[in-house]
Order: structure tokens, then C-alpha cells, then sequence
């Protein structure tokens, strides 16, 4: 990106004085446009300043960015704390046009002295733009100083976050939550979580733990268990009389709201919507919660009697459930409108197992599954002799000699774990691609090799064998890998003449999912895409249609957890706008944190200054006999010692940064 100015990681760029086409390149990517608008002139944060037009002001800049980590400041350490405070002062004098000389030089030292001796990032990597900006634009702080300059009156929009906050769907504060725990206040650990995600414990259980990859304490020893310490928070309120918060705001406002499907998407968007006042109901075609977490992550990993509990929390906040509703057959947008319902948020996911395309397989041979639907079968067996759930009518679950489960991403790790666990004597994976390439997380990669799977790789699929009318096989030709496909991943080409049959009389296609969204007949308006996921805004989550709102997997396609969660939060703040009658849109602190996220908060080539060697707690697991002769349980959850330990890895890297905001909107 071509800039006027740039310190960005140290490399200063001067193109002051030259014409535009001579300007040179920085790394940084700044999008031109701040919203609809206004443009976005200059940044300001830890890893120093760009500047990519002329309507900017520095000083100003740097005055507000001092205010920032003045109010972002945690107190707890004094350099930080004072430090900003002294700096906010000189920069008052400055900008009064009452400075001296003498301040100027002030404000330097302070910055390094404040860099030096403050125990997190706000402190330490915070202050250095501010020198850089005495550094390169003294003339202007001079002229500030002596009253030869006057503010600008350009806007100047921030966001505190850290690198792990910066990665996670739901933006949430983890320093603060780690912090909580490393203080033994687990209880505000739980509600710092909770301004996030009322799925403490679900996420802290099967997470893909984004934010552990932009972990900066991996680029000194391990990154920190931020995932498994989520889960202790929720642990230690579900096992120690802790007073759970309540919802004062409960039902104080008269919009009712009906969101479609209890998964995770689902109940989160319900959760921010209770704590908003509204009235909400969930409707669910299942007897059961949790969509996905429920019926297709296996007891194993999230026990069912647990789910049952986090999700009393938010009843008794005042979420209202209503299961075997059928949505586009029990009830429709226009019954529901007819019922006084204002708004609508649409989390259905995607629960059709794809076909393999192979011969065969339309023709409704007896032991061909879809992935999803038998660890749905195998989830209600367990189901029934743990947690009480009205309705749950169990369908009997096949037990083959032999079963081969095609596909290698976590579908696939939960049919062979779960199979494992009823005993099968061979289970087996099919995948066209190698391990390297596996879309599994390794953990469950790990694990299944542990528990005796056995792996079949660059084969795929062609044909359904049977024998005397009943399933014998599959036979599959062997694959070579080509160049990168637009996955990034090496493209399967088939060998030919490899044919050959694998024997088994259970076969599993857990090759990804597709939606349901029957239901849209009724309202054509609202788009969608040819792989039949809703489209959305992708900032508000509102559809073409003005009341109905939608996300988690039913937008984005099959995905995770969090990512689900994360889009509920932005739809119910997007649904409480809509019902209030303010614009809905994103904060100007929201549209920071995309900013950020787009400069990348975090740098996984940086050198951090700690000591190494502090070693990464791991979980307790149980038994190998409880491992793969049952549905127990696996990790066994941290002992409140360790998990206290374990906090204390957490080096706090917050970061501020500060956009220069100017009229003007995209060119
Ligand atoms: C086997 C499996 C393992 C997974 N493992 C992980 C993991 O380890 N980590 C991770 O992060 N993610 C994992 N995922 C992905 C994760 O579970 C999903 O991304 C997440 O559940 C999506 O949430 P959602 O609320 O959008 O949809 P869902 O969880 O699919 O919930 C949708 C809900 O809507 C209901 N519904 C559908 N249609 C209707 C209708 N017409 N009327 C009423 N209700 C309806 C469904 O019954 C369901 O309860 C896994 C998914 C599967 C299938």
C-alpha cells in the first residue's frame, strides 16, 4: 500500500514532499474507507504510525492516542498508570498552545520511561508512536505549542484489544477473563466471559481456539491455554455455590423476537437479546439444545447433562425454548408475525450430511449413514441414561464388524471416536488427501490414532460394492497429489486403473454438510447463495428483508463454534437497533476492530522480550479404560492450582490503536 508516512515495525517511509506516484510501499493494510462516509487518513497504534493521505493531523492524533492508553490503562502498575496521566497533561499544555521546548523533551523520555518499567502492552509497546510522532513531526508540536496551530477537528475512533482478542469471533476481552483466574476471581473471570458468550463452557470445551494461534506467548515458549481456562471458569461456577448474575433488564421491553434453531448461534443471539429487554423464543425441531454441540460433537467431549446446565442459565434469564417446532411447517414467518413477533433471527445451521457422488448410492443400500445423523443416533442413546429429555425418542444404533468413515475433518473424528467407543473391532478413515492435509483438528487426529483408528490415505471413493443384495465395501481408487487447488491444498488426482475394494459393512459419509432453508420459500426476497446459505450483511447480519436477521453456519456454511457465536453477538446488537428504531450498523469502535484485525494485531516473527520456559499446563484426561470403553468424559477439566498457574503465563498484550477520521466516505 502506497503511503504518505509510514514507522510501521521500525521501517520509516518519507514520501513528505514527493509527488504521489513517487510514494513508496509499507506493509500495512488500511482500508481507504472508514464507513460510507469517511476516509481514513492516518493510524496510530503499537506497531507505530501510518499516515495515507494529507488531511491528518499528528499532534491531534497523538493527543487523542494518549487519552486512549491513559483510559485503557488497567492502574495496577505505576508507570502506566501516572505515566499516561503526565503525558495527557503535557499534551494538554501542548495543544493550548502553552508548551515548551522543555515538555516536548518531557514527553520523550516519559515514553521510554513508560516503555521500560510497565508490566503489559499497553505500557510497553503503547508509548513508542508517540515518540515517533515527536521524532518526525516536531515542527508541528512546535507550532502547537507556541499557538500557531489549532485542532483540526478530525475524528479520532480507537479500540483497545489484545492479539488474541483480535482473533476471536466474539471480540473477547481474554487478558481480562485470564486475569480473573490468575487472581482467583473466578466469578468475574465467568463475567468478563459472559459480555461475549454465554457458551463459557461449550467453547471452553470444543473451541477451535483462534486465539490460541495469535497468542504472543507462543513466540516465547507455548501460547497459554486461553480455551481450557474458559471451561474452568464455567467449572467453577457449575461446582461452587457462586450467585450467578440475573437480568435486571428481563422483559422490560414489548418486542417480542422469535429465533429459529437452538444451536450455539441460536441461543447466543437470545442471550443478548434477553439482556436487552426483549422477549425472546426459540424455536427448535428437536427435543433437544445445542444444535451441533449437542447432536454432532459426541458426549465425550461435551457431556449432555453439562450442556443441560449452561443452558439453564439462560432460562432462567428469561429465554423462552420451544422444541418440535418445525419452522416453514409448525410455524411460518407469517403465523409468527400474526403472533406479534417483530423480528427474526434465523440460526439453523446445516444439518444434511453431503452425498459422496459415488455409484451406488442412491440406491438406498441398508449401512450407508450420513455422518450427522448417526452421531445424532449415537448421542440420544447416550443421552437417555444421563439427562432427562421429554420427547427423545432414540433410534436403534447400528453396530458393524467393520466400518469406514470417508472424510477426515472433525465429522469424520467424532463417527471413528464415537465407533471406537461402542466397541466396533475395525474402524477406519478413507481420505483422498494425506494427514498433512487433514482439516481435523490434530488434537482429534491424535487422539483417534491413540484409540486404534486406522487410517486409509490417498484413496477416494468410487463405487458401493454389495454382495447378495447387502452392503460388502467400498471400492476406491488411489489418488496422487497435483498442485495446489483453490483450497491451498495439494489437488487428489486419481491413478488410474487402482480400483480395488475395501470391505466393511458399515460405510459413513462425513464429508461436510449442507442447509435446510425450506423455509425461505415463504419469504423469496431474502438471498442466497448456490451452496444454500443465507446472505447477509456481513456487519449487521440483516437479510434483504428488513426484520429477519440470520448467522452461524446457515451464512457462513458448516464452520465452527465460535465463529457462530460471534455473528449472534453482532445480530442481536443489529436486532436491538432494528427494534429500538436507530440506524443499525456497527460502532465506530466495531468498525476498529476490523481495522485492526486487517493490519493484524499480531506478528507471529516478533521478537517478545520475556523469559522462556514457563511451561504450559496440560489437562488431566481419564483413564485409557474410561477412554475408549465409554462416553466419559475425556479431559477431566484443570485442578484450580494449575489452572491458576497457568493463567499467570498470560503476558496482558494489549494494544491500542487510533484511526485519523476524516469526511469524505470511500473514492
Ligand atoms: C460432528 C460435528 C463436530 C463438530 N465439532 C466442532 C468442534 O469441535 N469445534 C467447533 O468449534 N465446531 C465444531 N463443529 C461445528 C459447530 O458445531 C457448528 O459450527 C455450530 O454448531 C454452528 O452453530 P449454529 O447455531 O449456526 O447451527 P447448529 O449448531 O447446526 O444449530 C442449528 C439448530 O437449528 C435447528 N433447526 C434447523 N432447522 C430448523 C427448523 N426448520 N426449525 C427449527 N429448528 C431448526 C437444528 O435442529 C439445530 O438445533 C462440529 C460440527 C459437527 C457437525
Amino acid at each position: 500500500m502506497k503511503v504518505l508516512f509510514s514507522t510501521w515495525k521500525d521501517k520509516v517511509i518519507d514520501n513528505r514532499g514527493k509527488p504521489q506516484d513517487a510514494w513508496t510501499d509499507c506493509p500495512v493494510k488500511l482500508p481507504a474507507a472508514f464507513d460510507a462516509n469517511r476516509k481514513l487518513t492516518a493510524f496510530m497504534g503499537w506497531g507505530g504510525i501510518v499516515v495515507t493521505e494529507g488531511q491528518f493531523d499528528m499532534v491531534e492524533l497523538a493527543a487523542n492516542y494518549t487519552r486512549a492508553l491513559q483510559k485503557s490503562s488497567c492502574g495496577k502498575c505505576f508507570p502506566c498508570r501516572v505515566g499516561t496521566r503526565v503525558m495527557q497533561d503535557i499534551f494538554g499544555k501542548i495543544m493550548d498552545g502553552k508548551g515548551t521546548p522543555a515538555d516536548i523533551k518531557q514527553l520523550e523520555e516519559l515514553c521510554d520511561s513508560i516503555s521500560k518499567n510497565s508490566k503489559c502492552g499497553i505500557g510497553q509497546l503503547g508509548p513508542e508512536p508517540v515518540v515517533q510522532a515527536v521524532q518526525y513531526f516536531k515542527d508541528d508540536f512546535i507550532a502547537y505549542s507556541e499557538g500557531r496551530k489549532k485542532a483540526s477537528g478530525l475524528s479520532y475512533p480507537y479500540k483497545m484489544t489484545a492479539p488474541c482478542t483480535s482473533a476471536c469471533p466474539t471480540g473477547m476481552d481474554i487478558p481480562l477473563y485470564i486475569e480473573g483466574i490468575k487472581e482467583g476471581n473466578h466469578a468475574g473471570s465467568l463475567a468478563t466471559i459472559r459480555q461475549a458468550s454465554p457458551m463459557a463452557s461449550t467453547l471452553g470445551r470444543a473451541c477451535f481456539h483462534p486465539c490460541e494461534n495469535n497468542c504472543r506467548r507462543d513466540n516465547v515458549d507455548k501460547s497459554l491455554s486461553i480455551c481450557k481456562l474458559k471451561r474452568f471458569a464455567w467449572d467453577y461456577e457449575d461446582q461452587h455455590v457462586v450467585d450467578k448474575p440475573g437480568n435486571p433488564l428481563k422483559h422490560t421491553r414489548p418486542e417480542k423476537v422469535a429465533v429459529i434453531g437452538a444451536g450455539p448461534s441460536g441461543l447466543s443471539c437470545a442471550y443478548y437479546l434477553i439482556l436487552q429487554g426483549f422477549h425472546v423464543t426459540v424455536f427448535e425441531k428437536l427435543p433437544t439444545v445445542g444444535g451441533a454441540a449437542w447432536t454432532g460433537i459426541p458426549h465425550y467431549r461435551i457431556p449432555k447433562h453439562i450442556m443441560t446446565r449452561e443452558v439453564q442459565y439462560l432460562k432462567d434469564l428469561g429465554v423462552e425454548i420451544k422444541f418440535n417446532v418445525n419452522f416453514g411447517k409448525d410455524a411460518t414467518f407469517a403465523s409468527l408475525r400474526g403472533k406479534g413477533y417483530k423480528a427474526f433471527f434465523l440460526a439453523t445451521g446445516g444439518d444434511i450430511s453431503k452425498e459422496m457422488g459415488v455409484e451406488g448410492e442412491k440406491d438406498n443400500i441398508p449401512g450407508v449413514y450420513g455422518g450427522i445423523g448417526i452421531l445424532k443416533d449415537i448421542t440420544d442413546n447416550v443421552t437417555k441414561d444421563v439427562v432427562p429429555v421429554p420427547g427423545l425418542k432414540p433410534n436403534a444404533v447400528p453396530m458393524p464388524k467393520t466400518v469406514l468413515v470417508v472424510g477426515a475433518g472433525n465429522t469424520a473424528m467424532d463417527c471413528v471416536r464415537s465407533y471406537i467407543r461402542l466397541g466396533c473391532e475395525d474402524v477406519n478413515i478413507v481420505y483422498r488427501r494425506t494427514k498433512k492435509e487433514m482439516p481435523a483438528d490434530p488434537h482429534e487426529v491424535h487422539e483417534s490414532e491413540d484409540e486404534g483408528v486406522k487410517y486409509n490415505f490417498l484413496l477416494a471413493p468410487t463405487k458401493l460394492v454389495t454382495e447378495n443384495g447387502k452392503l460388502a465395501g467400498l471400492e476406491c481408487q488411489k489418488m496422487e497429489l497435483g498442485p495446489p487447488d483453490e483450497s491451498g491444498r495439494r489437488k487428489p488426482m486419481a491413478v488410474k486403473g487402482s480400483e480395488h475394494v475395501i470391505k466393511a459393512d458399515m460405510i459413513i459419509s462425513a464429508i461436510g454438510q449442507d442447509c435446510d432453508i425450506a423455509y425461505l420459500k415463504e419469504e423469496p426476497t431474502v438471498q442466497t447463495t448456490k451452496w444454500k446459505t443465507i446472505v447477509t450483511n456481513e456487519e449487521t447480519f440483516q437479510t434483504a428483508v428488513p426484520d429477519v436477521f440470520a448467522g452461524g453456519d446457515v451464512v457462513s456454511g458448516p464452520l465452527n463454534l465460535v465463529t457462530a457465536v460471534g455473528h449472534a453477538r453482532r445480530a442481536g446488537q443489529s436486532i436491538g437497533q432494528f427494534l429500538r428504531g436507530e440506524q443499525v450498523g456497527p460502532s465506530d469502535e466495531q468498525r476498529m476492530e476490523k481495522v485492526i484485525a486487517g493490519i493484524g494485531a499480531y506478528d507471529k516473527d516478533e521478537a517478545v522480550p520475556q523469559a522462556k520456559g514457563w511451561e504450559r499446563k496440560a489437562m488431566p484426561i481419564c483413564s485409557r479404560h474410561d477412554k475408549v470403553g465409554s462416553f466419559n468424559e475425556v479431559e477431566l477439566g484443570y485442578p484450580m492450582e494449575d489452572a491458576m498457574e497457568e493463567a499467570a503465563r498470560c503476558m496482558r498484550c494489549y494494544i491500542v490503536g487510533m484511526a485519523c477520521v476524516a469526511p469524505g466516505g470511500a473514492q
